[in-house]
């Protein structure tokens, strides 16, 4: 059984993660692959030199992502560009982390799963739901970086009604960490049984 685990910048993903991780879940999440992907011995680099020149490299060659994420934010264009190169690379690690996971179910954490349609790729979508002021104020503590930058991402991202209609499962994590862990043990009791009878 594949699960989706989805939610918003900040709302608990990779603490749920790290949850499953200590149930001998095997997690992989996408944005890991994503950034490994860039990284100078990553799959990609050498495929964005060529499209994307040496105008973005730090004096160590490696990739400046926050500058790069400036350049596109600005230019939507080159969004596609990016994604074109990232994209097949992430797609080959998930296929290639299904193929060896032994664990009773699995996880992939992606954040953009409402945003991309993507829902008919899992067995099932979790979803984890937060408050926006909740979201703020955990992920730029998190991220060191200002309430406006995070409320701005909260905004590119769909909203927790969209998120929530492609979901089969949605918990929430408003309350403690206690209370959140308390939550994912009783879905991770749930997937065992399903994935038992799958
Ligand atoms: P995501 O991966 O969805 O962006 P994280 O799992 O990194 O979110 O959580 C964002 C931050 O909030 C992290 O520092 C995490 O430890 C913290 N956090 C998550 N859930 C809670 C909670 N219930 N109580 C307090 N802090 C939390």
């Amino acid at each position: 059984m594949l699960v989706g685990l989805t939610g918003g910048i900040g709302s608990g993903k990779s603490l749920a993660g790290d949850f499953f991780k200590s149930k001998k879940i095997d997690v992989i999440d996408a944005d890991d692959l994503a950034y490994i992907a860039l990284a100078k011995e990553g799959k990609g680099y050498k495929n964005f030199l060529d499209v994307f020149g040496k105008t973005f490299l730090d004096e160590n060659s490696k990739i400046d992502r926050k500058a790069l994420r400036e350049h596109i934010f600005k230019n939507p264009e080159m969004k596609n560009k990016l994604e074109s190169i990232v994209h097949p690379i992430v797609q080959d690690g998930i296929l290639d982390f299904i193929n060896k996971s032994q664990s009773r179910y699995r996880i992939i954490i992606v954040p953009l799963i409402a945003e991309t349609k993507s829902s008919s790729f899992y067995d099932r979508v979790l979803a984890i739901e937060c408050k926006k002021e909740i979201q703020i104020e955990r992920a730029s503590k998190r991220d060191s970086s200002n309430e406006k930058q995070i409320l701005k991402i909260i905004k590119s991202q769909a909203s927790t009604e969209d998120r929530n209609k492609i979901a089969n499962d949605v918990i929430k994590n408003n309350g403690t960490k206690e209370e959140f862990i308390k939550l994912l043990e009783d879905v991770h009791t749930k997937y065992l049984m399903l994935a038992d009878n799958d």
